[in-house]
């Protein structure tokens, strides 16, 4: 898959020949410098934006459709969950009705909604926060709201663009741990990162440079990961490939 934009007079490559396969139930960590094409596949995946040119294979099939309305907003309700650096959450609102927000959104019976909601809370450890309004809790418990707001609907891809970005150390690896541990339960997850230690947590690295994929690495989750992937980040960014 390829991805041209126009920016005035000028074309840029974002992703040229992207080729790559993402099985069922792996978590793979993108990594790659500023620009170099980790946000526009992820928008290519959740059909944000249509590539230029190539094919994208969901669940085994041929699924280009996917770009043309209203089938795009369609697969996003249906198949994407997304979490990101800053949350995003809606800071009006009390931390139970941004969980429940998605589910509000399908019409779905509030009886039902009630259910999904405590099981969402109860699953990541901020029931007692349910009535509070965002801003009263701390970053990782807000990361947490949102990492459940992204999954209630049960959406078989999580995409997630420097999630732990915006934390301290100790409350990355609380993040990257509950990840995991969706993860170990089928939960199949994208994430984009440049920090090495984030993407040891994940099954496989793929590393981006100027909109290509130019290196990869499979985690033997022993101390060895994070030197490699160090390495082969440095590789990248001194432009040795
Ligand atoms: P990353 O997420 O790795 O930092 P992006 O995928 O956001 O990189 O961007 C890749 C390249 O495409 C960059 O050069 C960026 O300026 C360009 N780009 C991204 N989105 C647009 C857009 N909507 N219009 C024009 N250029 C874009
Ligand atoms: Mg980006």
């Amino acid at each position: 898959m390829s991805k041209v934009f126009k920016q005035k007079e000028h074309l840029v490559n974002a992703l040229t020949n992207i080729h790559c396969t993402i099985y069922q139930g792996e978590m793979v960590a993108i990594m790659g410098t500023s620009g170099s094409g980790k946000s526009t596949l992820l928008n290519m995946i959740s059909a944000i934006d249509e590539p230029t040119s190539g094919t994208i294979f969901l669940f085994g099939k041929e699924a280009n459709s996917i770009y043309k309305e209203p089938k795009a907003s369609n697969f996003r309700k249906e198949n994407i969950g997304f979490i990101f650096q800053s949350f995003h959450l809606l800071k009006d609102l009390t931390v139970e009705d941004n969980i429940a927000l998605p589910l509000i959104l399908q019409d779905i019976p509030s009886k039902d909604i009630e259910k999904r909601v405590h099981e969402m809370l109860e699953q990541l450890g901020i029931a007692n926060w349910r009535k509070h309004r965002p801003h009263e809790l701390s970053g990782g418990q807000q990361q947490r709201v949102a990492i459940a707001r992204a999954i209630i609907t049960k959406p078989p891809i999580l995409l997630a663009d420097e999630p732990t970005g915006a934390l301290d150390v100790k409350t990355t690896d609380e993040i990257l741990q509950l990840l995991v541990e969706l993860q170990q339960n089928g939960q199949t997850i994208l994430l984009v990162t440049h920090d090495p230690y984030v993407a040891t947590f994940a099954n496989r690295v793929l590393f981006f440079h100027d909109g290509s994929i130019v290196d990869s690495y499979q985690n033997e989750k022993t101390d060895a990961d994070l030197d490699t992937i160090l390495a082969k980040f440095k590789t990248i960014t001194r432009g040795e490939q």
